[in-house]
């Protein structure tokens, strides 16, 4: 367990590594760029296991990562809890059978996949994405997760953009965030 202080430090340590782009991919959009955090192999060390923390004394048989950026984080976290890594993937790209679900951007909207038989019936899976902004990647994440009969853990950012209120979005779920920004 991580003393308050603790989190407090580290949070201000990440947050020191993720850069504000303002007007990026479009006007009025300020772009978190997790790739100084990246280069740091130090914080991306430290990231790893606290993004796993809440749930480190439960068992978990998946962790989901969002295409694309939520796979840099996802597949370590699964290395190190012992889960198998699973990608959600836009439309197209995944090669077996699929199900798809429609979700909203913070600009624009658009589908993501999953490959049928990549969760069984009962299975625990942890959700980990970089950002929460409105909540709409990881509640359709969550449902396809659902619709294949694996129960939703949780769901893991580094990111949370709390002023967009992604959290209202998905109050049926367990929540971890490193970095907040309100
Ligand atoms: P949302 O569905 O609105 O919660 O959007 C979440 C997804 O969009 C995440 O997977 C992020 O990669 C990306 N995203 C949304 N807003 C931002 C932002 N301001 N900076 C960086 N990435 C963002």
């Amino acid at each position: 367990m991580i003393a308050a202080g603790d989190a407090e430090s580290r949070t201000e340590r990440l947050k020191a590594l993720v850069r504000d782009i303002p007007d990026f991919p479009k006007p009025g959009i300020v772009f978190k760029d997790i790739t100084p955090l990246l280069e740091s192999p130090e914080a991306f060390n430290e990231v790893v296991p606290a993004l796993w923390e809440p749930w480190e004394k439960e068992a978990l048989d998946k962790v989901i990562g969002v295409e694309a950026r939520g796979f840099i984080f996802a597949a370590p976290v699964a290395l190190h809890c012992g889960a198998g890594f699973v990608p959600i993937r836009k439309p197209g790209r995944l090669p077996a059978e699929v199900e798809a679900e429609e979700y909203e951007l913070e600009y624009g909207t658009d589908l993501i996949e999953i490959h049928r038989d990549a969760i069984g019936a009962g299975e625990r899976a942890l959700i980990v994405d970089d950002v929460l902004a409105t909540g709409g990647t990881a509640a359709a994440a969550a449902r396809l997760v659902e619709r294949l009969g694996g129960e939703v853990a949780g769901i893991a950012f580094l990111i949370e953009l709390s002023f967009l209120a992604g959290r209202s979005r998905l109050d049926n779920y367990r929540l971890h965030s490193l970095i907040e920004y309100s």
